[in-house]
């Protein structure tokens, strides 16, 4: 069985990275989204298992003990973590597996699996980043203005990603974002590797 790609997503908050890394899941069957570990209160509208599995600190710190993680960090406050097992499952079974996580998170992965691939997702611009927190409304104003100072500090991390896609239009960022699965997929060092069909290629007659 071929392994399947794990892909962290960053943005900054605002950016329009949930609804983007949801619209590519649907689109696309072999793609899967990890459903993140937190210790932030649930946001109304938000399902548990769904959006997230909203934990306790205690029960947070007992998982980080029990290595249960493959990466973690604290971001605004709150801890978010990635269960190990979910993901070393689902890549296993050859799904793509997206992780929606931080800098921080994409940083610690990069470094324990380097043939993960980073996308950074970007606002087209601070105005409309702004107003997009804004219109969100479901956070509080200091919650807003404290989410605003860290996306700037946040988009200076978009160098150290593989990938970078605007969100302006849509359309146009969900397509981008499946244009790079789709040529991640067509890697030659991954197919060669992975799809024993093609070891014709490897040793013509
Ligand atoms: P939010 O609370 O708005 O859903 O997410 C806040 C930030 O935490 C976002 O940047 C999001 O990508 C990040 N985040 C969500 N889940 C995880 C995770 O499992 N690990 C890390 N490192 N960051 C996460």
């Amino acid at each position: 069985m071929n392994e399947g790609l794990l892909i962290l997503i960053s943005a900054p908050s605002g950016a329009g990275k949930t609804s983007l890394v949801n619209e590519i899941v649907d689109r696309d069957n072999q793609l899967i989204k990890s459903v993140s570990h937190t210790t932030r209160a649930r946001r109304s509208g938000e399902k548990e298992k769904k959006d997230y599995f909203f934990t306790t600190d205690r029960e947070f710190s007992e998982m980080i003990s029990n290595n249960e993680f493959i990466e973690h960090a604290k971001v605004f406050g709150n801890f978010y973590g990635t269960s190990k097992k979910y993901v070393e499952t689902n890549l296993d079974l050859g799904l793509d597996v997206i992780l929606e996580i931080d800098w921080q998170g994409a940083q610690q992965i990069q470094s324990v699996r380097p043939s993960a691939i980073s996308i950074f997702i970007a606002p087209p611009n601070v105005q409309e980043l702004e107003n997009r927190l804004r219109k969100r409304a479901k956070d509080s104003e200091a919650t807003i203005s404290n989410r605003l100072s860290q996306a700037t500090s946040d988009m200076s991390k978009a160098k150290n990603y593989d990938y970078i896609v605007i969100n302006e239009s849509f359309e146009i960022a969900t397509k981008n974002l499946l244009t790079v699965v789709g040529a991640e997929r067509l890697k030659t060092r991954r197919q060669l590797e992975q799809n024993e069909k093609l070891a014709f290629l490897l040793s013509p007659k």
